[in-house]
């Protein structure tokens, strides 16, 4: 198919749409919700219940109970580390799916490879992707099989941290009026956490009932998350802002749901398909032990374009890099030579007949041409999350539905009544902000408090030119802290989860260390940082993020902007980190790490 595809058209096609798309304010055009939309930060589903205070000394404590912190506290657990507590805002654990219980929540990661610890817990996911009451009950798995609940202090929420010099103890300060001193702290806050809304003139003026994804008001719409249809709406007239993966599960619910449903669409998301189906048990009951380790570094090669004799996800995430795969094989079978141009031009090819498939399933699935040429995305599919889904474009069939394209300029005002795209005003009862999370900004803005170290240096002041870090997890000047995530480490963004455990793995073997030698505090060298720093720059930034259409995967439009660089990783790819990070830790040298007795204040 990619020798009829007219690649500089397309090209041009592509910059066209990025260029209308870029705003000079990055980054800034979002907004926190505050004053009219403050409450949106609040917990729906937890009533809050009064305790008392907690005051004590501990081993760990590990700030945020959705996966990552999860997996740190079930391999510390692991481990022999037992003194340690969670902590999360949210009434339950979690994380992202404690909050995220909009109708149609899923996942579009195999549960196979994204649900943690399944051999440990003994679960077998009941689909290829689960529903998200399924994957918040495994969070609850986890927290029940390693003990977690015992000492979480949930529906709490940090309000500082700040390193003791004195007595090498991070003291954890909570809005219940908790003092934890605490000899390591893990932190797990999540890349997409903090419900941003959309800077759209007049949001705050909006008379009709508005909540974002994050927050779903079941009590508005009817239904619930478990799938019960929302029977409150039928005489509503509902807005949605955004149309990224969040907005892409939910239309079909709220099409089926409500009055009229008005889709307010600033950059289509690409659309492949899903193809769902059980997983049976006997053929579950017959995977060996290690089979989970096996399948998360099959999708981990498979996907980032290495090779592996089985492919066993078989999804739309280890396809296009396949594709890329074969065409190099054939290149160079053929006699051509391995190149970084031959790898580029497959990579192109094989993403332009990818992109050219969503486009054309566009069409065969949409009835409205006009609506179907708006529903066409125009960018590579890696530039935004690409999303899997069987509904979503047929919801576009339904008479109450209407797309309303702002063509890349987003809804150009709100007010009392409605919103304006252009000079048409649309009347509405209800907007739905599926308008996402902050990623691009300060540390503290996104977690919700300041990280203060030693000498009273700030990790928003570290950070200012952008994250520093060892590894991902270390930072210098922030002695016992350790990072869960998967920036400037793996950076695989297609499964989070894998990242998460291994982190969490990395960071029970440090703990676990340095409470055997009786290691007061450790904390990465200047030096062992400043080189992990120029490796990760030493891979370049792929030009292809630059042509991209704005998104938060190229800090909307401004991937030079170090500061809001967090998808950064290990030049040789997430599979090479793993296998990089598994020696540091075996190794047993912890190499760039200073472990010290005494602290150093002394
Ligand atoms: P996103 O940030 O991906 O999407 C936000 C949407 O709001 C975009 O469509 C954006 O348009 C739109 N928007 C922003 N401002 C305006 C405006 N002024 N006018 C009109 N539209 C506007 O958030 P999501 O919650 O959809 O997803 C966040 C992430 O969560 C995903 O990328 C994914 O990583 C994860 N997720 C994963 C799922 C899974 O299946 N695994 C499911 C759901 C979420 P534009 O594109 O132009 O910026």
């Amino acid at each position: 198919m990619s020798d009829t595809i007219d690649r500089e058209a397309l090209r041009a096609r592509y910059r066209a749409e990025r260029d209308k798309r870029l705003r000079p304010e990055g980054n800034d055009q979002y907004l926190q919700p505050t004053g009219r939309f403050a409450h949106l930060l609040d917990d729906p589903y937890t009533e809050r219940t009064e305790r008392e205070p907690v005051h004590e000394e501990l081993d760990v404590a590990v700030i945020g109970a959705g996966f990552g912190g999860l997996a740190t506290g079930a391999r510390l657990t692991a481990a022999g580390v037992t003194d340690v507590r969670l902590i999360d805002g949210g009434g339950d654990v979690g994380g992202a799916w404690y909050w995220n219980r909009y109708p149609g929540a899923m996942c579009d990661t195999a549960a196979m490879i994204y649900l943690p610890l399944l051999e440990e817990t003994g679960h077998r996911p009941s689909k290829k992707y689960v529903e998200a009451p399924e994957i918040f009950a495994h969070a609850q798995r986890i927290a029940r099989t390693f003990g977690l609940y015992d000492r979480a202090l949930l529906s709490t929420l940090v309000t500082e941290l700040r390193w003791d010099e004195a007595t090498s103890r991070w003291i954890v300060r909570t809005d219940r009026g908790d003092e934890l001193r605490a000899r390591f702290v893990a932190m797990g806050t999540g890349p997409l956490h903090r419900p941003k809304l959309p800077g759209i003139e007049g949001i705050e003026s909006f008379g009709g009932h508005a909540f974002h994804t994050s927050r779903w008001d079941y009590g508005y719409t009817g239904g619930d998350a478990t799938g019960v249809p929302m029977d409150r709406l039928g005489d509503k007239r509902v807005g949605i802002v955004g149309t990224g993966a969040t907005a892409v599960q939910c239309i079909p619910h709220l099409a089926r749901a409500a009055g009229e449903l008005h889709v307010f669409q600033r950059t289509p998301s690409s659309i492949d398909v899903r193809n769902n189906h059980e997983i049976e048990a006997d053929w579950f009951a017959e995977l060996e032990p290690g089979w989970q380790q096996r399948w998360l570094l099959n999708f981990a090669t498979l996907q980032t374009g290495g090779f592996a004799d089985e492919d066993l996800v078989k999804d739309g995430w280890t396809d296009i890099a396949q594709r890329i795969r074969d065409r190099v094989v054939a290149e160079v079978t053929a006699g051509s030579e391995l190149s970084p141009e031959l790898i580029s031009k497959a990579f192109e090819d094989s993403d332009d007949e990818k992109m050219t498939e969503i486009r054309a399933r566009v069409d065969a699935i949409v009835g409205d041409a006009a609506t179907a040429e708006a529903l066409k995305p125009w960018y590579r599919q890696l530039c935004k999350r690409p999303c899997f889904h069987d509904e979503y474009l047929d919801a576009y069939n339904r008479p109450n539905v209407h797309l309303h394209d702002t063509d890349g300029r987003g809804v150009t005002r709100i007010d009392e009544t409605g919103a304006w795209v252009g000079d048409e005003h649309v009347e509405l009862d209800c907007l739905v902000f599926a308008s996402g999370f902050e990623v691009g900004t300060e540390q503290a803005r996104r977690s919700g408090f300041e990280t203060i170290g030693r000498d009273g240096l700030t990790l928003t002041d570290a950070w200012a030119e952008g994250m520093r870090s060892l590894h991902g997890v270390h930072v210098h000047g922030f002695p016992n802290l350790l990072l869960i995530g998967f920036s400037q480490a793996a950076n695989l963004v297609s499964n989070v989860t894998h990242n998460l455990v291994d982190a969490g793995t990395t960071i029970a073997a440090v703990i676990a260390h340095a409470l055997e030698v009786g290691a007061v505090e450790v904390e990465a060298t200047a030096e062992a940082e400043q080189a992990w720093i120029d490796l990760l720059g030493s891979g370049g930034q792929p030009q292809f993020l630059a042509d991209c259409t704005p998104g938060y995967y190229n800090n909307e439009g401004q991937p030079d902007d170090r500061r809001g660089g967090m998808f950064s990783g290990y030049p040789g790819g997430p599979v090479a980190f793993f296998s990089f990070i598994d020696a540091w830790r075996r190794s047993g040298a912890f190499e760039g790490l200073d472990l010290r007795r005494e602290p150093a204040a002394v």
